[in-house]
C-alpha cells in the first residue's frame, strides 16, 4: 500500500470519502488506521488501540490472523473469482458442507450473498416466494420484533422499521407487524400475547417471523432468553408461519455457542432460515449466507424457471470469501479458541458485581463474549440516540486512552475478538472505571453544574 503520512491520509479522506452512519458536517476526524494485529489496531502515528468492538462485530480471531490471511493469499493465486450461476468451485462447495454440518438444527442448503443485509433480503424473498410457490399468495406479511435491526437495504429496513433509523425511507417500506421484544418477563408475556393475537387473527396472511435470536444488537445489546425465542418459534410453526433467524451478529460464537440458535434448539425452537455474515469470514471478506431447511428449498423445485429463486450477486460465493470462512471455521476446531472465549466471558462475569453497584451504570449484562450496560445520564429523559453527545463523549474519551468503542446511544458494550488477551480486557475494564469517574465529575450535581 502507498505510504501516506497521518496528515496526508486524513486530508485525502476528508476530501474524497463519505463515511457510513455519519453526519459528515459535524463528524470529528476518523481514526486513521494503517495496521491490525490480534485484538489491536495501529494508527498512522503508531499509536495502539484495543479494538473492543471487533470492528463492528465482524472480527473473530484477531486482525490479520496469519491462517486466514494465508488461506486468502493461496486462494487468490489459484482462483480469485468466478460467477456462481452454472459454475461451482471447491471453496464454495466445501464451505456449504461445513455450514450445513455445523448448523444448529437440520438445514439443507446454503445460498451465498455479500453482506448481512443481502442475507436478509434473500431470506425475505425466499419467504415471500415460498408461499407463492405453494399456492398461498396471501401469506405475504412479515412479523418482526420491536427494535430489531436487520440491515440497510429496503427489505431489511422494512423488517427493522421500528429501530428508528429509517425515517426518510418510510414511504417505501412494506408493512410489517411488530411484537414487543421479550427482554424481561413482563415483555415476554406481552410479546407472546401479541404474537398469539396476530396468529389467531391473520396467520393466513403471514409469511414469516424474523428476529435476532438471543441478542438484539444494534438496538442496544438487548438480551432475550433462549426459552422465550423457542416459544416464539413453536407458535409460528404451529400456525404455519416461517421463522427467519437473523444471526448476522450472533453467529460464530458471540453468545457462547457457535450459533445462538444452538441454545434456542435446546428448548425445542427451530428456524426455517438462518442468515449469517459478520463473523463468517473472521472479519476478512464481505460475505454472507442464508441457510435454509429442506422444506423451503423444495418449494422452489419445479419444471418452471419462474418458480426458482431468481436472485444473485456478481460476487456470490466469492472464492476468497469462502477460503477465509473455511480458515476461520477451522480455528473453531481448536479447543484454545473456545477456551479464550470462555475466558472473556469469565472476565465479563467477574466485573458484573462491580458494574452492578456502580452509581453511573445501569443494567450490566453478559451473554457469551458480549458485555453491555447503560450509562446513566443526568439528561436521560432526553432519550438516547446514535448521534447523542453522550455516545460521542464516551467514544472520544476511550479513544484517547487507546480503546475503540462505539456506544449505541448510552449503551456501552464490549464485543472483543476472541484472541483478546485477558490483560487487555482487564485493562479495558480499569480504563472504563477511570472514564466513569470522569463522567461522574462532569455531570455531578452541585453548585455551578447547571450548564444552561
Ligand atoms: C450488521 C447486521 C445486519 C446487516 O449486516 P451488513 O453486513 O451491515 O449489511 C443485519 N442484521 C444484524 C443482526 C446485524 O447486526
Amino acid at each position: 500500500m502507498t505510504l501516506l503520512s497521518h496528515t496526508e491520509l486524513l486530508e485525502l479522506d476528508a476530501q474524497y470519502c463519505w463515511h457510513p452512519f455519519t453526519q459528515m458536517q459535524t463528524a470529528t476526524a476518523p481514526l486513521a488506521v494503517v495496521r491490525g494485529q490480534n485484538e489491536f489496531l495501529f494508527d498512522a502515528q503508531g499509536k495502539k488501540y484495543f479494538d473492543a468492538v471487533s470492528s463492528w462485530w465482524v472480527n473473530i480471531h484477531g486482525h490479520s490472523h496469519p491462517a486466514i490471511a494465508q488461506a486468502i493469499a493461496r486462494q487468490a493465486a489459484e482462483l480469485e473469482h468466478v460467477m456462481f450461476a452454472g459454475v461451482t468451485h471447491p471453496p464454495a462447495a466445501l464451505l456449504a458442507q461445513q455450514l450445513i454440518q455445523h448448523a444448529p438444527t437440520p438445514m439443507a442448503k446454503v445460498f451465498y450473498s455479500d453482506n448481512g443485509s443481502t442475507a436478509i433480503e434473500v431470506a425475505l424473498k425466499m419467504a415471500f416466494q415460498y408461499w407463492q410457490n405453494k399456492g398461498v399468495p396471501d401469506k405475504k406479511r412479515i412479523i418482526a420484533l420491536e427494535g430489531g435491526y436487520h440491515g440497510d437495504t429496503f427489505g431489511a429496513m422494512a423488517a427493522g422499521k421500528s429501530s428508528g433509523f429509517y425515517d426518510p425511507f418510510k414511504p417505501w417500506l412494506f408493512e410489517v407487524n411488530f411484537i414487543p421484544t421479550g427482554v424481561c418477563h413482563c415483555t415476554e408475556e406481552a410479546a407472546l400475547a401479541t404474537l398469539n393475537q396476530l396468529l389467531e387473527d391473520s396467520a393466513s396472511d403471514i409469511a414469516a417471523l424474523i428476529l435476532e435470536p438471543l441478542i438484539q444488537g444494534a438496538s442496544g445489546m438487548r438480551f432475550m432468553r433462549p426459552a422465550f425465542v423457542a416459544e416464539l418459534c413453536k407458535r409460528c410453526k404451529a400456525a404455519d408461519v416461517l421463522v427467519i433467524f437473523d444471526e448476522v451478529f450472533t453467529a460464530f460464537g458471540r453468545t457462547g455457542t457457535l450459533f445462538a440458535a444452538d441454545q434456542v434448539a435446546e428448548f425445542g425452537g427451530q428456524a426455517d432460515m438462518i442468515c449469517i455474515s459478520k463473523g463468517l469470514t473472521g472479519g476478512f471478506m464481505p460475505m454472507a449466507a442464508t441457510l435454509t431447511n429442506q422444506a423451503v428449498y423444495d418449494a422452489f423445485l419445479s419444471d418452471e424457471v419462474g418458480r426458482a429463486l431468481l436472485h444473485g450477486h456478481s460476487y456470490t460465493a466469492n472464492p476468497l470469501g469462502c477460503a477465509a470462512a473455511l480458515a476461520s471455521l477451522a480455528l473453531f476446531s481448536h479447543e484454545s479458541t473456545w477456551a479464550s472465549m470462555r475466558n472473556i466471558e469469565a472476565i465479563h462475569q467477574s466485573w458484573l458485581p462491580t458494574l452492578a453497584c456502580h452509581p453511573w451504570i445501569e443494567n450490566p449484562r453478559v451473554c457469551g463474549t458480549v458485555a453491555a450496560f447503560e450509562l446513566k445520564s443526568k439528561q436521560s429523559q432526553c432519550g438516547s440516540s446514535y448521534g447523542s453527545n453522550t455516545s460521542q463523549w464516551i467514544r472520544e474519551t476511550f479513544l484517547e486512552l487507546g480503546i475503540v468503542v462505539r456506544p449505541l446511544g448510552n449503551t456501552v458494550y464490549w464485543v472483543p475478538p476472541y484472541c483478546t488477551a485477558p490483560e487487555t480486557l482487564e485493562n479495558a475494564y480499569q480504563t472504563l472505571m477511570q472514564i466513569l469517574q470522569r463522567w461522574g465529575s462532569l455531570t455531578a450535581p452541585g453548585p455551578g453544574s447547571e450548564l444552561f
